[in-house]
């Protein structure tokens, strides 16, 4: 009988070397990556650094989006390559903003805007208590390889839409989401509260959760 094969791929094995590219233009989301992959001493290189065209990300969900990003990345540098997608659902609201978080901010990412709009929605609904306003950050991650082999992860974290939104921290939809179990909201928590891996942080976000889940699975031996 044959051994059992490992189920997922191990990262280093497949990067001759080379960085792995993050498919970002974002300097934020990449600075996070390089925090993240430098305990395993694994260097990284931005499709913006790379000046890699951003692919239409046409894709009905999370895990599409990622796809679609990583893939391209991979096809491009013949490298492997990694993407996330990422956004807040809110249940009242049929999950919306999600695949579509970062477009209700507009061109001038306007999240002060886009809180609004979620409030304004929330409170058409008549949802007013915590329980009608039950909300989820996800983060979808992709581990694209240049033989056209695909590794994705998820992480979610749950809280409520809380309103006014509060603290001035972090970005996007964060002063406005209360995770459970915590009385700050993400923009009132440092970077290392809020998405910090231990020693550091507990590891709480979205990308947190989905990070450590790719690192169980492809980083470690
Ligand atoms: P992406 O760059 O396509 O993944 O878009 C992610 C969008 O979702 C961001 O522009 C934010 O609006 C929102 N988002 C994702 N993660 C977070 C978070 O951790 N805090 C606040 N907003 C987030």
């Amino acid at each position: 009988m044959n051994p059992p094969q490992p189920k997922h791929r191990y990262l280093p094995d497949h990067l001759g070397g080379r960085p792995l590219v993050i498919a970002t233009h974002n300097p934020g989301k990449l600075a996070e990556m390089r925090e993240l992959l430098a305990p395993y001493g694994i260097a990284a290189q931005s499709a913006g650094e790379l000046n890699l065209a951003e692919p239409e990300e046409t894709g009905k969900t999370f895990a599409e989006n990622a796809r679609i990003k990583a893939i391209a990345a991979a096809k491009a540098t013949g490298q492997v390559a990694f993407a996330d997608d990422s956004g807040l659902c809110v249940e009242a609201l049929g999950g919306e903003p999600g695949i579509h978080s970062a477009r209700w901010a507009g061109p001038d990412k306007d999240f002060r805007s886009a809180m609004n709009r979620i409030q304004t929605l929330l409170i058409e609904r008549g949802a007013r208590e915590p329980e009608q306003r039950r909300g989820h950050f996800i983060a979808a991650l992709c581990l694209a390889f240049p033989d056209g082999h695909i590794e994705d992860f998820e992480g979610r974290i749950d809280g409520v839409i809380v309103w006014p939104p509060k603290g001035t921290a972090g970005f996007g939809y964060d002063p406005l989401f209360l995770p459970d179990g915590h009385d700050r909201t993400f923009g009132e928590m440092t970077a290392d509260e809020k998405h910090g891996l231990p020693p550091k942080g507990q590891g709480l976000s979205h990308r947190a959760r989905a990070f450590v889940t790719l690192a169980k699975a492809c980083l470690e031996k």
